[in-house]
C-alpha cells in the first residue's frame, strides 16, 4: 500500500535527524552561528494550498539566498529582461556563493543573479526602482505570510561583518555594473537576506512559482509567465551554487538554498516545499535538507524527468 504524504513526511525527518550532526551553521555571519543545528523540518503546499508539515516547520529563521529569487523576479518585472541580464549573465559558476575570483579575472559581470555578486548587482538596481518596504510586503504576498519582518539582529549581524560582501559590491562598481551607491547596494541585500520566514513560508512561494506565478486561493496573478519561468530555470541550473548539478541529478527540482538552512523547491504544477534544516554541507546548502529532498522525490516521483507520476 503506498504511505500517506503524511507519513512520507515524518520518514524523510526521522531518517535526515541523523545527518544534522555532519554539518555545521554558518559562523561568517555570527548571529547565524547560534542557531541550533538540529533542527530539521518540511512543509508540502499541494496544488489546492494544503499544508502537509513534518519537523521544525514553524521555527522561524532568515531566508538568506532564497530572496536572490525573489529579487530576481521584481527586477525582471520592473527593469526588464534586458536591463537586467545586461549586467548579470544567466550560467552556472561552478564557484562558492561568495567568490570575486571569475568576476574579476575572467568576466565583465557576474556569472548569474543567485550568487552573491549578482544579487548585489541586482540589489542595486533594484535599490533605484522599489523601496525595501514595498520588497517586503511583496514577498508576504508571495509567501502567503503576513508574519513576515525583517530579523533586527542578523541584520546587523550581516552589516558588522560584510567586508567580503563589500570587496564584492566595489569590484562590481569598478566595471561599471553597480547602477547605485556601493552602501545602498549592500542594504537592500543584506535587509533582503534578513527577512524571517518559515518553512510553510518557502511552501507557499514555491506552490505560486509552481503554479505560473499565480496564487491558486484567490486567482491573483502575482508574477508573469515568462518571469516564473525564468527564474525556475536560473534556480535549476544555479540555486544550489557549485552543488547544482549532482542536486539536479539526484532531485530534480527546481531549488534555491540560503546559509540560514533553508530551501525552496518547486515541483511544477504540483507543489511547494519548504525546508528548514541549518546544519550546512561545505557548500552552504543544508546537509540534512538535501537528504530529505532525496527521499522526497524518489518517493514521490517528484523528479522533473521521472516517468511516471502519482497522485501526491
Ligand atoms: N547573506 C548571505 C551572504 O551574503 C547570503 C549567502 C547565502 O545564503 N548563501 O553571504
Amino acid at each position: 500500500m503506498e504511505e500517506r504524504l503524511e507519513e512520507i513526511l515524518d520518514h524523510a525527518i526521522e531518517n535526515g535527524r541523523g545527518m544534522t550532526a555532519l554539518g555545521k551553521t554558518a559562523t561568517y555571519i555570527p548571529e547565524l552561528g547560534h542557531v541550533n543545528k538540529e533542527y530539521l523540518g518540511v512543509c508540502v503546499c499541494t496544488g489546492d494550498g494544503t499544508y502537509y508539515e513534518s519537523g521544525d516547520s514553524d521555527i522561524r529563521f532568515t531566508i538568506q539566498s532564497i530572496s536572490k529569487v525573489i529579487s530576481l523576479a521584481v527586477a525582471l518585472e520592473r527593469c526588464g529582461f534586458q536591463k537586467t541580464f545586461d549586467r548579470v549573465g544567466m550560467e552556472p559558476s561552478g564557484d562558492s556563493f561568495d567568490s570575486l575570483v571569475r568576476l574579476d579575472l575572467a568576466s565583465d559581470h557576474p556569472s548569474n543573479p543567485m550568487i552573491n555578486s549578482g544579487a548585489i548587482a541586482v540589489a542595486s538596481h533594484l535599490s533605484c526602482e522599489i523601496s525595501f518596504e514595498r520588497m517586503l510586503a511583496f514577498t508576504r504576498k508571495l509567501c502567503m505570510d503576513d508574519e513576515i519582518i525583517l530579523d533586527e539582529k542578523v541584520y546587523h549581524s550581516e552589516m558588522g561583518h560584510i567586508s567580503r560582501n563589500k570587496a564584492i559590491a566595489y569590484l562590481l562598481e569598478s566595471k561599471g555594473i553597480l547602477e547605485n551607491g556601493v552602501e545602498e547596494s549592500l542594504d537592500l541585500y543584506v535587509r533582503m537576506c534578513s527577512l524571517c520566514v518559515t518553512a510553510r513560508s518557502l511552501a507557499g512561494f514555491g506552490l505560486i512559482l509552481a503554479s505560473d506565478g499565480i496564487n491558486p486561493l484567490t486567482g491573483e496573478r502575482l508574477l508573469s509567465s515568462k518571469v516564473v519561468q525564468t527564474v525556475k530555470s536560473i534556480m535549476l541550473t544555479c540555486g544550489m551554487y557549485d552543488g547544482s548539478g549532482r542536486f539536479a541529478v539526484e532531485v530534480g527540482v527546481p531549488s534555491k538554498s540560503g546559509v540560514g538552512g533553508g530551501i525552496l523547491s518547486v515541483v511544477d504544477k504540483r507543489m511547494g516545499i519548504g525546508i528548514f534544516g541549518p546544519a550546512l554541507d561545505s557548500k552552504g546548502n543544508s546537509i540534512a535538507g538535501q537528504y530529505v529532498l532525496r527521499e522526497l522525490s524518489d518517493k514521490m516521483r517528484l523528479h522533473m524527468f521521472a516517468d511516471h507520476v502519482p497522485e501526491y
